[in-house]
């Protein structure tokens, strides 16, 4: 398993929109063992391809206690149903927007349809933190982070700090 890079707003490949796995085969697999991994090491609980510069709907995530034992989930081709209109309120954050956290509202609950690791046909009834979680990552399979939520002069503001942060530079005086 490979550690990959994160890509971090404003890097445009973010806004891709995502294209349909034909299949899960050993490339697909491989794939998302390196985003598991890659996720783990960032402390995230949530990674969509995208994230590391791949274009495939692919998500993993790991919602479980940290000092328990880990229990991944893969989702291949996520398509969401039955969204519910009562909506739930988190605080989230992402780890292609580093250090920035809002509340964000979302439906409460939802059913995910999707293939397993194993390629599997799958149907996930979500609620509390694991529905938000998955509407966030499939968000990124359209191109779409948190931040497209909040007002334009807050996702300015952020928008604009992680640019300075990017831009850093080490200043020297000769
Ligand atoms: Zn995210």
């Amino acid at each position: 398993m490979t550690i990959k890079t994160i890509l971090t707003e404003p890097n445009k490949i973010l806004r891709q929109v995502s294209i349909p796995v034909t299949k899960v085969g050993k490339e697909e697999k491989i794939l998302m063992n390196d985003m598991l991994e890659t996720m783990y090491d960032a402390n995230g609980i949530g990674l969509a391809a995208i994230q590391i510069g791949v274009p495939k709907r692919i998500i993993v995530m790991d919602i479980s206690n940290k000092d328990k034992e880990k229990k991944p989930m893969y989702f291949v081709n996520p398509i969401i149903k039955n969204k519910n209109s009562d909506h739930a309120t988190y605080e989230e954050g992402c780890l292609s927007v580093p250090n920035q956290f809002a509340e964000i509202n979302r439906p409460s609950t939802c059913e995910v349809e999707y293939l397993d690791y194993n390629g599997d046909k799958k149907v996930l009834k979500a609620s509390g933190l694991l529905a938000t979680c998955i509407q966030h990552e499939m968000d990124h399979l359209e191109g779409i982070l948190f931040i497209d939520y909040l007002s334009k002069l807050k996702k300015m503001m952020i928008v604009k700090k992680l640019s300075k942060q990017k831009n850093k530079v080490d200043r020297i005086v000769v």
